[in-house]
């Protein structure tokens, strides 16, 4: 006896009728598969009778633009390598500021929702430190000459004075002059101090040898 196909079944079934008409098989659809998103098709009547399986997602791909402004991620259907889904992502950006001794950093955060699952990538940048920048300025105490760091006032270049005579008004022989210590580097001055007037001693040994000589010229 030889069936036809003669219509879709209820549901899951397809239904074949004998050429006389006297006879009827029911069979479940059978044949095809399910794919990511169609049913299985039945390969005897055509009737869709599976459930799409779904896409099988592998990892998230991230590609970032080169400046690191935008991100986008991809996903790759595991099943079909044909199925790709891309979704842009939301950058946010948070940065530590550098100073003279410390590295900065920029972290940048990217962040997109696929699936009702959220993906999040970062990246982040070193942002070199300055190094100090010391002032012009000597600054000084009674001790010491430094630098001073415009950036974070941290004293540069510290080191003990290195203090030289100077002579602010030379002794003469009636008035006494004065001196006093200045550091070559930073020009911190100490406090004058006197230099006796040389009159009193200089000047009397030198009259007493004009006298003498003049002695000698007198025993000729
Ligand atoms: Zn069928
Ligand atoms: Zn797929
Ligand atoms: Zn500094
Ligand atoms: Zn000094």
């Amino acid at each position: 006896m030889v069936f036809k196909f003669q219509f879709n079944g209820s549901g899951s079934r397809c239904l074949w009728l004998s050429e006389d008409g006297s006879q009827i098989i029911v069979n479940a659809h059978s044949g095809g598969v399910d794919t990511c998103t169609d049913g299985a098709v039945c390969a005897n009547c055509g009737a869709v009778y599976g459930e799409p399986a779904g896409h099988q997602w592998g990892e998230p791909e991230w590609t970032w633009a080169e400046d690191h402004s935008s991100a986008g991620v991809k996903f790759i259907c595991q099943n079909d390598n044909s199925h790709i889904e891309t979704v842009e992502a939301e950058i946010s950006i948070s940065t530590t500021e550098e100073d003279c001794t410390h590295d900065g950093e920029s972290v940048y955060t990217a962040e997109a929702v696929f699936n009702k699952e959220t993906y999040t990538d970062v990246w982040k940048k070193t942002i070199p430190m300055n190094g100090h920048s010391p002032g012009e300025e000597w600054k000084s105490d009674g001790t010491a000459h430094w630098k001073e760091c415009e950036e974070c006032g941290e004293r540069l270049e510290e080191a003990s004075h290195t203090f030289e005579w100077v002579t602010d008004k030379e002794a003469t022989e009636t008035e006494a002059g004065s001196q006093h210590e200045e550091c070559s580097v930073c020009g911190y001055k100490k406090a004058a101090v006197e230099i006796p007037a040389t009159g009193s001693s200089d000047a009397g040994d030198a009259g007493q040898r004009e006298l003498l000589s003049v002695k000698e010229d007198q025993n000729k």
